[in-house]
C-alpha cells in the first residue's frame, strides 16, 4: 500500500480485519495478496486440528497440533476465538494478537463466522473489529475452485460443499461484502475498505492533541 502523507502524524489504534466467506471463494487467496501490498498488516496464525495440506507450513499457515494440545490451550484459555469447523478445532492464538496489536500493527483474520461472532462481542475489542464477508461470484465457480484446489479428497470436497449454503447464511452479520470475481478487483476493494477504516476518528490516539497544537497556531 502506497505510504499516505500526513498519515502518521499521530498514533493510532490498531485494527483486527476478519475475512470470512465460503470455502473456495478465494479468500485465502486475498489474504495473500493483500498482506504482500500493505506492510502495517500481520497475519493472525491459527491453530488446528486438521492434517497438514500438501504445500502448508507449520507455522505460517497453521499451528498443526492435535486434539488433546488444542482442548488443553482452551482450558488454559490461550485462544481469543475458536470453533470447530468441518469436525476439526481451529483457534486464534490470543498472545500474538495481543503483541501485534501492542506494536501499532494491524491484524488481518482468516477465521468462519462463529469466530468472527466471538470477536464481535468481546466489550475490551469489537471496536477495533471490521468484518468482511467474500462472496463466490456463482456456485459453478465455487465448485471448480474447491475441486481444482486439488489437496482435498473427494469425500472433503463434498462434505464442504454441503455447508456451504449455512455458511452463507451469515453474511448479514458483517460489515462489508465483496463478490470475488476478479481476485486483484477484491484485493483492491480490501485495500480501500482498510484505508477507510484506518482513517476512523475513534482508532485515533493523539488526534485531540494533534488539533490542538494546530489551533494554538492559528
Ligand atoms: P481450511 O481448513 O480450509 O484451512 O479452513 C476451514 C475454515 O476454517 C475456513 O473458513 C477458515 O476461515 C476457518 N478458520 C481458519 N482458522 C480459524 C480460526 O482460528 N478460527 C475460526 N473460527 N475459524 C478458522
Amino acid at each position: 500500500m502506497r505510504h499516505i502523507k500526513g498519515q502518521g502524524a499521530f498514533k493510532r489504534r490498531g485494527l483486527m480485519l476478519v475475512l470470512s466467506s465460503p470455502s473456495g471463494a478465494g479468500k485465502t487467496t486475498i489474504a495473500r495478496e493483500i498482506l504482500n501490498r500493505d506492510p502495517n498488516l500481520v497475519m493472525s496464525i491459527s491453530a488446528t486440528t486438521r492434517s497438514i495440506r500438501p504445500g502448508e507450513i507449520e507455522g505460517k499457515d497453521y499451528y498443526f497440533i492435535d486434539k488433546k494440545d488444542f482442548e488443553a490451550r482452551i482450558n488454559s484459555d490461550n485462544f481469543i476465538e475458536y470453533a470447530r469447523v468441518f469436525d476439526n478445532y481451529y483457534g486464534t492464538p490470543k498472545d500474538p494478537v495481543e503483541k501485534a496489536m501492542s506494536a501499532g500493527h494491524d491484524i488481518l483474520f482468516d477465521i468462519d463466522w462463529q469466530g468472527t461472532q466471538q470477536l464481535v462481542s468481546k466489550q475490551n475489542i469489537m471496536q477495533d473489529v471490521v468484518t468482511i464477508f467474500i462472496l463466490p461470484p456463482n456456485v459453478s465457480e465455487l465448485e471448480r475452485r474447491l475441486k481444482n484446489r486439488a489437496q482435498d479428497s473427494l469425500a472433503v470436497v463434498k462434505h464442504r460443499m454441503s455447508k456451504v449454503s449455512d455458511e452463507l447464511s451469515h453474511y448479514p452479520e458483517y460489515q462489508y461484502v465483496i463478490v470475488n470475481s476478479e481476485i486483484r478487483d477484491s484485493v483492491d476493494q480490501v485495500e480501500q475498505i482498510l484505508s477507510a477504516e484506518r482513517c476512523k476518528i475513534e482508532r485515533q490516539i493523539g488526534l485531540h492533541d494533534f488539533v490542538q497544537n494546530l489551533r494554538n497556531l492559528s
